[in-house]
């Protein structure tokens, strides 16, 4: 382990201490694997938080970037370039049509947003947007107001006024919070760090005939949802309805930082020249990156692949359920979103995983987070269950 150990102790002496991070150094990946400095290898099944939701170094998106290099790396937003357009065609023509702003992250979709509700909402004095409690949003400071989670706001006051959180799941209270000064509602239609939480499909028709009743934005944040991982492109397919506006980031650039506001037609004339921008948003090479990701989508059926894998770990979760029943209190799924909700913490079954070789994440301290790529396989699965079922064996 001496490199492992050099490395970090150089990150500790130059690095900022924002994250906890496990003693490993990861130096290849390849599909869902991954490589350490040490040379041991790993089964990535939280691929990057979702980032690498196809893969690690995915064949069509490395091809699509290499390509792209020989010609322009950066064409600044002054400008046209051509796989910024082709992207957002490509984004448009598979969600709900409208059109595209890019950003880098999906804390700057967000904020892009919050920003055309509130241009929305100016002229009638609407300002407020209303998001869920346990909901993650990012990180910069209007955010961190909008994310219904204290734990992120903490000692960073005073935050950006404006944002209201109402239990998720509760339609009742939402229409309590909508009054005349609301301009937008946000929501993950799965939330992701707030423990897979699921929405059923009455709760949100019923949110967006609230949002039309009382013009209001529905803002679907898919940061997380979005790019196939729940079984269709975008989580909304689900639900039978639309929303305004829906924010892509995570997985949309194959591993390449890109961050993308929808907005249907209703709304796509709002934002006028000078009331937004970002230097490097929508540059040809992240675009490239991201055209590589739907290629591989489409061209190798990988929506189809996640339901077919998507069951197939259903069932495997639901035998280990049956086990360890002590230990499982439920399983929360859709697709290749995966939450296994633990009696106990899951932080040390994530950490014995890992010496076993297998990636998996833990939220709100109970809940084991499965998010293998779109690409994953059967054997890939039976592998994972068997190193899980190994770990749970010490808890029953
Ligand atoms: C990760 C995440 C974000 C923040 O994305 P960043 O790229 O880290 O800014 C926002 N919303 C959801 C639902 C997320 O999962």
């Amino acid at each position: 382990m001496e490199k492992t150990k050099e490395i970090i102790n150089l990150c500790s002496k130059y690095i900022l201490n924002t994250y906890t991070r496990t003693p490993v150094v990861f130096t290849k990946g390849k599909g869902i694997y991954i490589w350490d400095v040490e040379g041991k290898k790993y089964l990535d099944f939280f691929p990057g938080w979702a980032v690498s939701g196809i893969g690690h170094c995915h064949k069509r998106v490395v091809a699509s970037v290499k390509n792209q290099l020989k010609d322009i790396i950066h064409v600044s937003n002054n400008y046209y370039s051509k796989q910024q357009i082709l992207l957002a065609e490509k984004i448009a023509n598979t969600s709900f049509g409208g059109k595209v702003f890019f950003a880098n992250s999906g804390a700057e979709a967000n904020e892009a947003a919050v920003k055309l509700a509130r241009a929305c909402g100016q002229y009638v004095g609407k300002h407020k947007v209303i998001t869920m409690e346990k909901s993650f949003h990012g990180r910069t400071l209007a955010m961190i107001a909008a994310t219904g989670q204290d734990k992120v706001k903490k000692g960073f006051e005073p935050l950006p006024e404006g944002f209201v959180h109402v239990p998720f799941g509760d339609i009742a209270a939402l229409e309590k919070a909508m009054d005349d000064k609301t301009a937008a509602v946000m929501i993950e239609p799965i939330q992701g760090e707030g423990g897979i939480n699921i929405a059923d499909e009455a709760y949100i028709k019923k949110i967006r005939s609230l949002c039309d009743e009382r013009e209001a934005l529905l803002i679907f944040d898919e940061v997380q949802t979005g790019m196939g991982r729940t079984g269709k492109l975008f989580a909304y397919q689900h639900y039978g309805i639309e929303p305004d506006v829906m924010t892509l980031a995570k997985s949309l650039g194959g591993g390449f930082p890109i961050g993308a506001m929808v907005v249907n037609d209703k709304f796509s004339d709002v934002l006028k020249p000078g009331m937004h921008a970002s230097t490097f948003g929508g540059s040809p090479i992240v675009c490239a990156a991201a055209l590589g990701v739907f290629e591989a989508i489409e061209e190798d059926n990988l929506l189809d692949n996640a339901n077919k894998m998507g069951e197939f770990l259903g069932k495997r979760l639901k035998k280990l359920k049956r086990k360890y029943s002590g230990v499982i209190k439920g399983i929360k799924q859709m697709a290749l979103m995966a939450g296994l909700e633990l009696n106990i913490e899951g932080s040390k079954i994530v950490e014995e995983c890992f010496n076993k070789g297998l990636l998996i994440n833990c939220t709100q301290k109970n809940i084991l987070r499965i998010m293998p790529p779109l690409t994953v396989k059967k054997g890939e699965i039976t592998r994972a269950i068997k190193i899980l079922d190994e770990v749970l064996a010490r808890y029953r």
